[in-house]
């Protein structure tokens, strides 16, 4: 290794991973599939002192069940992984399918449940349909592990919660019995683009076609994916008829302040929530609907 090249160092268990993370702090970059710590790196824009790599730590990949029901994503999960699993596409379908969304093969091959989450971009697909179903982020130190819900762990662009001596260890989904859900994404360039928006939801309705359960996470039109829960609430109860789906939809694209970009102004942004939510929750309840 060329004299002031940066150490790769290679933990192999997590309580290593951590005593490392403690150790270096910020001074080490994490990287687990690489994707996005390549690019930075070959713009020059982060000099870390070592990478410390999550690739070699067991278990830290694992896909499994909870005794409550809740699906846990281990935080080097590949994305390919989630879109194809039997557990998530049993449990949680639209998961499965908002992870399938992501990019192309290549990327969803390589990249990672957690570095997806930590990259913090707003245009991303999964952060969405996790903010509906309610996930929370496992994060460990060498001091002890906690638990924040997806909600509070993006904090805006490119920024986390993320402790300097954190890792994250797991995304949980708690589970979401008796409902369906869809993701909906909106590209306005190539089909393997990021979103210009992307909207979940998350609906569970009574036997009598009542709302018992509804759940509207936008993402890509904001720093971080937002939820208005008392617009949500206003459904429950309520047949989601053809009005009651336009005035929701009118009142997330009055309430959310979109930002403009490459993909998109903000007033198309705005314009986008109000057509694609009611689709979005159509599709969600009459899964038959394209
Ligand atoms: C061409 C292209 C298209 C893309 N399109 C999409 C898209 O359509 N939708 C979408 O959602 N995303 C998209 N992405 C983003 C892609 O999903 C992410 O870059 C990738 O998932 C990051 O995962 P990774 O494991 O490679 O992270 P890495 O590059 O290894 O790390 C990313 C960041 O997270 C930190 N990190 C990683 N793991 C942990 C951990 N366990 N604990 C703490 N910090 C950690 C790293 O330090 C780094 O800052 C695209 C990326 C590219 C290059």
């Amino acid at each position: 290794m060329p004299e002031g090249e940066p150490a790769w160092l290679w933990p192999a268990t997590l309580a290593e991973a951590l005593d490392e993370r403690r150790r270096l702090g910020d001074g080490a970059m994490v990287v687990a599939g690489g994707v996005w710590a390549t690019l930075l790196l070959n713009q020059g824009l982060v000099q870390p002192e070592a990478f410390l790599a999550l690739g070699r730590v067991p278990g830290l990949d694992a896909i499994s069940l909870e005794p409550d029901g809740a699906l846990r994503l281990g935080a080097t999960a590949r994305l390919s992984a989630v879109a194809r699993h039997p557990l998530v596409r049993e449990r949680c379908p639209v998961l499965a399918d908002t992870y399938a969304r992501v990019a192309n093969e290549r990327v969803r091959n390589q990249g990672t449940v957690g570095g997806n989450l930590a990259e913090a971009d707003y245009a991303s697909d999964p952060p969405t349909t996790l903010a509906a179903l309610g996930a929370e982020i496992e994060l460990a130190s060498a001091g002890g592990a906690r638990r924040t819900p997806l909600r509070d762990f993006l904090v805006g662009h490119y920024q986390t919660d993320l402790g300097p001596d954190e890792l994250i260890v797991a995304v949980r989904v708690p589970p979401a019995t008796g409902a369906v859900g869809h993701y909906l994404k909106f590209v306005s360039r190539s089909s393997e683009d990021r979103p210009c928006a992307g909207i979940a939801v998350v609906v569970a309705l009574d036997p009598d076609g009542r709302c018992r359960r509804l759940d509207v996470a936008l993402g890509a039109v904001a720093a971080t994916p937002a939820v208005f829960p008392e617009l949500c609430a206003r459904a429950l109860g309520q047949r989601l008829d053809d009005d009651l789906l336009r005035d929701l939809a009118e009142a997330h694209a009055a309430g959310v302040e979109p930002l403009s970009d490459l993909r998109g102004s903000a007033d198309y942004r705005r314009r986008l929530v109000r057509a694609l939510l009611p689709r979005a929750v159509r599709a969600a309840a009459e899964p038959s609907d394209p």
